[in-house]
């Protein structure tokens, strides 16, 4: 523009050094490393970007109930039986059949039974997710389970055991039926307790403006217990395995973001169908591999604490574009018109990177639990 040679190549030196585009580039990183840096020490692994852009929008929260919202370490309460047979033996056929299961019900099984006979292992043991579990002990098939399995495999159930069962619900116990030859021969009460932490965490998460919901495989007088314990009003129960993946499907498909809370096995499908996945630590490995952030403290106040910093971090890549992006905007105009020496626009690139490593390396300062989110710009 009639300029001399010297002042076009000044302008042209300062528009690149400006244009380098070092603050947009290090605006998501940066922020990623920091979150996923406090996020381990407060025992949160963020597998990826896509789990932060998620928790943005979350409006509903679904809690699985066994091991996630209670602590999954059931403890025999209680065992009724049926006139001809006795205690030990029930015990001792059930924990034939659930040595071979991971579940929280057969562990409680096992332990009570210690080494009741038959002491071995059932042949041809199968595990029906959410229902119980069969297999046969000295050539007996024996089935373990919800009192509706027993039912659907043409058990007949003895009402004094279905009288026993809900009334057992109704005090929040988990109730499994013991049945052999055609009739259910046995009922066992296991107990459960509710996290401590759990109550809580659910107030945490309506305070994010989150709706809680339980969701389990158990009876719904069981969950409606837990639900009344850890302040949950919203309560889905008897899901199938594959029930709770439709579950999360449904909400999502009526305009809802979700977040699952899971531990179990059959807890994955619904883990990956979530729009935000949320594996407790202590779960199974399915659990861990559908999820996209790992809980791995012992504690479900943790929940609204992953879902705080997400959104913290996810505030704070936002703020970084944007800081990036304006300085661009403005700055490159006045370099191309040849009003920002190289040497001042060199500084300045300097100091907009500066700052967005500043504004990340905020989020160190996350805290967890009394609701200290990062909130003022610095
Ligand atoms: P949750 O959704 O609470 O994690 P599950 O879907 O794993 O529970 O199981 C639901 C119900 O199915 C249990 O409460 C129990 O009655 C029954 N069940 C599941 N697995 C077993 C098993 N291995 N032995 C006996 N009962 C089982
Ligand atoms: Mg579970």
């Amino acid at each position: 523009a009639g300029r001399p040679a010297g002042f076009a190549f000044s302008a042209g030196l300062a528009v690149l050094i400006i244009a380098c585009p070092c603050a947009l580039g290090l605006a998501t990183p940066a922020a990623l490393v920091v979150a996923c840096g406090r996020g381990a020490r407060l025992g949160i692994f963020i597998k990826g970007c896509e789990a932060l852009e998620a928790s943005r929008s979350i409006d509903t929260v679904v809690l699985d109930k066994t091991g996630t919202v209670t602590t999954g370490r059931m403890t025999l309460r209680e065992i009724t039986t049926v006139a001809d047979v006795d205690e030990q033996q029930v015990l001792g056929l059930a924990a034939a059949v659930e040595r071979a299961s991971e579940h929280p019900v057969a562990a409680a099984i096992t332990a009570a039974a210690g080494d009741a006979e038959p002491a071995g292992l059932a042949d041809g043991f199968r595990a029906l997710p959410g229902l119980g579990a069969r297999g046969v002990v000295d050539g007996v098939e024996v089935i373990v389970g919800r009192e509706r399995l027993l039912r659907d495999q043409g058990l007949e159930i003895p009402p004094e055991l279905g009288a026993r069962r809900a009334a057992w619900e109704e005090a929040g116990c988990t109730v499994v039926l013991v049945g052999w030859d055609g009739r259910a021969r046995g009922a066992i009460a296991m107990a459960d307790t509710v996290r401590p932490s759990a109550p809580g965490a659910v107030a945490e998460l309506r305070r994010l403006g989150l709706r809680p919901v339980l969701l389990t495989g158990d009876s719904p007088a069981t969950a409606q217990a837990v639900a009344a314990a850890a302040g949950i009003d919203e309560v889905v129960a008897e899901v199938q395995p594959a029930g709770k993946a439709a579950y999360i499907t449904g909400l999502r498909d009526a305009g809802h973001r979700v977040a699952m809370v899971g531990d179990g096995v059959n807890d994955g499908p619904a883990l990956a169908a979530a729009t935000l996945g949320l594996a407790v630590g202590s779960g199974t490995d399915v659990a861990i591999t559908a999820a996209d952030l790992i809980l791995l403290r012992d504690d479900l106040g943790i929940v609204p604490d992953a879902i705080r910093l997400a959104r913290a971090t996810f505030t704070t890549i936002r703020r970084n574009l944007g800081w990036a992006f304006c300085y661009n905007l403005a700055a490159i105009p006045l370099a191309a018109a040849g009003l920002l020496n190289p040497l001042i626009a060199a500084a300045m690139m300097t100091l907009s990177s500066t700052f967005v490593v500043g504004n990340s390396l905020r989020l160190r300062r996350f805290r967890a639990g009394a609701g200290a989110v990062v909130e003022s710009d610095g």
